[in-house]
């Protein structure tokens, strides 16, 4: 190694991945799409793909044992990536589950765990096949693989948002992250003095998309049904405002969402309030909530319309448009890549 040193936070996140495997080029014809989407699409057939996805959790960095019981963290760690293969408009069949683990945990601590990985698996209907264990030094890490499939003709990608689609969301947005500002309080109060027990009523809903997230498996067989297939597709893990940024430089396109259509749980926003926060900003960059965004062309509108579980937030414009929120005054403000180096996430 030369005495070069460039810090990781100069390149944030996607930099940083696009830098490593930069001189990367497929030396296989069936691999399909690599690097840069929710899942890598592996062709097998002229009508069928395998789509491949990993997802990491490390204590400490994206959950914390005080309030996340290890059932809950096994049955969020199987939905994430079963949410990546969501993504891709496919369905998830199989799951590698590696795992590394400090002599702190017992046995029934990695039962319990275990436990939350079968639900999971009998939940979305996936076999767990195989994985590796190894000791730890700091803590408990999980890293899931996911293996699925899909037809070719229905593959989502991120780049395929084309000017006048629709933008859609699915769900209610910002839920997840509120959830987790709830359970921060609570874990500091009790930090402060262990005779206070948590306060948590009425908040369960918001606990429960922080702790319990699904993937929207429910999505892709109403799309099946409704006979669409969008133009373009990816899931919320790190905000919507990263996500649409996302969607639109891979299309290389432009985009408007607005600020009122936005869709918010009431118990979300009450919170926020209570937080003294602006409920759309958390819905824009809070993260977490595995909702699936996605396009579709204009002319699919009447079918996905009527549906409780999709809300058209906005459209797509030129790239030269840029990438715009309108908020309720109707200034239109520039969204900007947030949060990027998730070297803290
Ligand atoms: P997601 O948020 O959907 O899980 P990521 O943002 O983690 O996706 O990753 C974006 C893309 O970069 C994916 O195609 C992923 O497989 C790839 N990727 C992430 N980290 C690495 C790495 N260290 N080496 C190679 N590819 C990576
Ligand atoms: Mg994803």
């Amino acid at each position: 190694m030369s005495e070069k040193r460039t810090e990781l936070e100069q390149l944030g996140e996607f930099g940083l991945i696009k830098h490593l495997t930069k001189n990367f080029t497929p030396k296989h014809s069936n691999t399909t799409y690599g690097v840069g989407d929710d899942a890598a699409v592996i062709a097998i057939s002229d009508k069928e793909s395998l789509l491949i996805s990993t997802d990491m959790l490390l204590e400490g960095v994206h959950f914390n044992l005080m309030y996340m019981p290890l059932k809950h963290l096994g049955y969020k760690a199987v939905a994430v990536n079963v949410s990546d293969i969501c993504a891709m408009n496919g369905i998830a069949e199989q799951i590698t589950v590696s795992l590394a683990v400090s002599n702190r945990f017992p046995l029934e601590a990695l039962d319990e765990l275990y436990e939350g990985i079968k639900t999971a698996c009998d939940v979305y209907n996936v076999d767990l096949v195989g994985g590796d264990t190894t000791s730890s030094l700091t803590g408990l890490s999980l890293s899931i693989t996911v293996v699925g499939r899909v037809q070719n003709e229905k593959i989502s990608y991120r780049n395929g948002a084309k000017e006048n689609d629709l933008v859609v969301t699915t769900g209610d947005l910002g839920g997840a992250y509120m959830g987790l500002q709830v359970l921060e309080r609570e874990k500091n109060v009790f930090n402060a003095n262990p005779d206070i027990q948590p306060d948590l009523d009425g908040h369960d809903y918001i606990i429960e998309r922080q702790l319990k997230p699904e993937a929207r498996v429910d999505i892709i067989e109403f799309l099946k049904e409704l006979d669409v297939v969008p133009t373009s597709m990816i899931d919320i893990s790190d905000g919507l405002a990263s996500e649409i940024l996302h969607l639109c430089h891979s299309s290389e396109v432009g985009c408007h969402i607005y600020d009122e259509k936005l869709p918010i749980d009431a118990k979300t926003s009450m919170t926020a309030i209570e937080f003294n926060l602006d409920p759309n900003t958390c819905a824009l960059n809070g993260g977490e909530d595995y909702e699936l965004l996605f396009t579709v062309a204009q002319s699919d509108y009447d079918k996905i319309k009527g549906n409780p579980h999709m809300t058209v937030i906005g459209h797509i414009t030129n790239k030269a448009d840029g990438i715009y929120y309108i908020d309720k005054n109707a200034s239109a403000i520039e969204l900007r890549a947030q949060g990027w180096d998730h070297f803290n996430d």
